[in-house]
């Protein structure tokens, strides 16, 4: 089949006409060609299309450069100019035990990801006269205080490891009562679902009575794929795989978030590029790949699917299109007979368009990751939670608080899945704010809904205000965190 000039001339012309990759051009005319044997009548050809799929999996993947996946000696600590999220899990997959990074903000996407797996990670660190050679010897990394310690003192290495055996009692004591349900101190009920990334390890969330994962960031179960060239199929038993171990539990599938600090783009600001949904209608093969795997895999169910990095209510207009299209190209038996429709409000425009946005969706889910990197105008990969924009501005808790107000009117759910929904300090604000739903990462679960139980509505909210009314932000959340921290270690000591 591969020595046939209709099918290699047609390949050279295409890629001479289009520019395109060797790998995009080789899968679309292959998929053509598979579209043409599904059709045939005759059985004998039919039974070709095996051969047709075998030529064109075997092909692809021979073109695909190969990632060589690192590795760290066991035990390490990982110092580094820059991490990527490919390179945090291979970090993890060596047993590295923590990672160290000169650039890169704490919600990087390779932060968030070691965070996810409870790997410290320092990222930001200011250190001119840092070299291979000074980093000998014994370091400590206290990723909860920013501290790097190079060739500590006995008595500080004392302290640390005392400080060690508390924190692993402390996640002792919090494993027992894991299960409980989260509710504040007056007995508001909190609604705690998941964030979810590569390896999704449902078993974990049922221990903590956690049955919805209300953020699975897709673009994490491809990391080193070339989206362009990932099939239907894989998708389509990746996705079936999931609701399988998940015991058909509620999943909010966000849809590729590619580009931004995950995937090298070749843009000269990749974080204001072709992120997201930008990407995705830009390469309408690749979102009708994923939507129609997603739509097959939960045939007969619900399925609810998220669109990234919404900036305008026409992208949300055109993915539903798409779903339409999808619809009546196939069998709407094969299809999930009910589909629930999010956008995540991450870029400022969505914040203020949310009335609008809110008449196009079933949900919406406020990324607070991005709207901190874009409302402040700092790159996320080099936010540093100690400089004076702290986490947590005034600006984007308005903006959190507004959109809230805008959801809760409209009785549609509205769900914080950035990191602040992972920190017990900010989700007493969010609290405060309104909120009553959260994604976190599963192994702060735990602790969130420990510090939750210390606070009543009214405490909430009255930190809330003086969160949002400060013209120093810095001070203010810092006092705040100071004031959550003491609660917290009188209950501890
Ligand atoms: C966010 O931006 O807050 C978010 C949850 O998405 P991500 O961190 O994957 O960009
Ligand atoms: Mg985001």
């Amino acid at each position: 089949m591969l020595d046939d000039p209709v099918l290699t001339t047609n390949v050279v012309d295409r890629i001479k006409e289009t520019l395109k990759s060797t790998e995009t051009v080789f899968h679309s005319v292959m998929s053509e060609y598979e579209k043409q044997f599904a059709s045939i009548d005759d059985a004998y050809l039919k039974e070709r299309l095996i051969d047709v799929k075998d030529v064109k999996s075997r092909v692809l993947e021979n073109l695909r450069p190969k990632r060589q996946k690192r590795i760290f000696p066991r035990g390490s600590i990982l110092f580094a100019k820059e991490l990527t999220p490919s390179d945090v899990l291979d970090a993890i997959s060596c047993g590295v035990l923590a990672l160290l990074s000169l650039k890169g903000g704490h919600t990087c996407h390779a932060a968030l990801i070691a965070k996810a797996k409870g790997i410290p990670y320092l990222t930001c660190v200011s250190m001119p006269n840092v070299s291979n050679e000074t980093l000998k010897g014994d370091i400590i990394l206290d990723s909860i205080n920013g501290k790097l310690i190079v060739n500590p003192t006995k008595k500080t290495k004392l302290s640390y490891l005392k400080k060690q055996k508390e924190h692993k009692l402390l996640e002792k004591i919090l494993e027992k009562d894991a299960s409980k349900n989260a509710q504040t101190k007056d007995g508001q009920s909190i609604d705690m679902q998941a964030n979810m990334g590569k390896n999704p390890n449902f078993s974990a969330l049922q221990k903590m009575g956690i049955c919805r994962v209300g953020l699975l960031r897709t673009e994490l179960l491809y990391l080193d794929q070339d989206l362009q060239i990932l099939s239907y199929e894989k998708q389509l038993s990746d996705y079936r795989e999931i609701k399988a171990q998940s015991n058909d539990m509620s999943i909010v599938y966000r849809l590729f978030d590619t580009g931004g600090d995950k995937a090298e783009t070749g843009e000269a600001n990749p974080a204001l590029g072709k992120r997201g949904i930008r990407y995705l209608l830009k390469n309408p093969v690749v979102l009708e790949r994923q939507l129609k795997a997603l739509l097959c895999s939960y045939s007969g169910s619900c399925v609810s699917i998220m669109i990234p990095m919404v900036s305008d209510i026409s992208e949300i207009k055109l993915v539903k299109s798409c779903i339409q299209k999808i619809y009546s190209n196939e069998k709407r038996e094969s299809l999930a007979n009910e589909i629930r429709i999010g956008a995540m409000i991450e870029v400022p425009s969505a914040a203020l368009m949310i009335n609008e946005i809110l008449k196009e969706v079933d949900f919406v889910s406020i990324g607070c990751n991005d709207l901190t990197q874009y409302v402040l105008a700092t790159d996320r990969t080099e936010l540093d939670p100690n400089d004076q924009f702290k986490w947590m501005h005034p600006s984007v808790l308005r903006l959190i608080q507004s959109i809230t107000e805008a959801a809760n009117k409209t009785n549609q759910g509205v769900t914080v899945c950035g990191d602040l929904a992972s920190n017990p300090v900010s989700m007493i604000i969010l609290i405060g704010l309104g909120l009553r739903s959260f994604s976190s990462i599963p192994r702060n679960i735990p602790l969130i809904k420990k510090v939750i139980a210390k606070y009543s509505l009214k405490q909430c909210e009255k930190l809330a205000k003086e969160a949002l009314d400060t013209f120093h932000a810095a001070k203010a959340i810092e006092s705040i965190e100071k004031k959550i921290k003491k609660v917290l270690e009188s209950e501890w000591k």
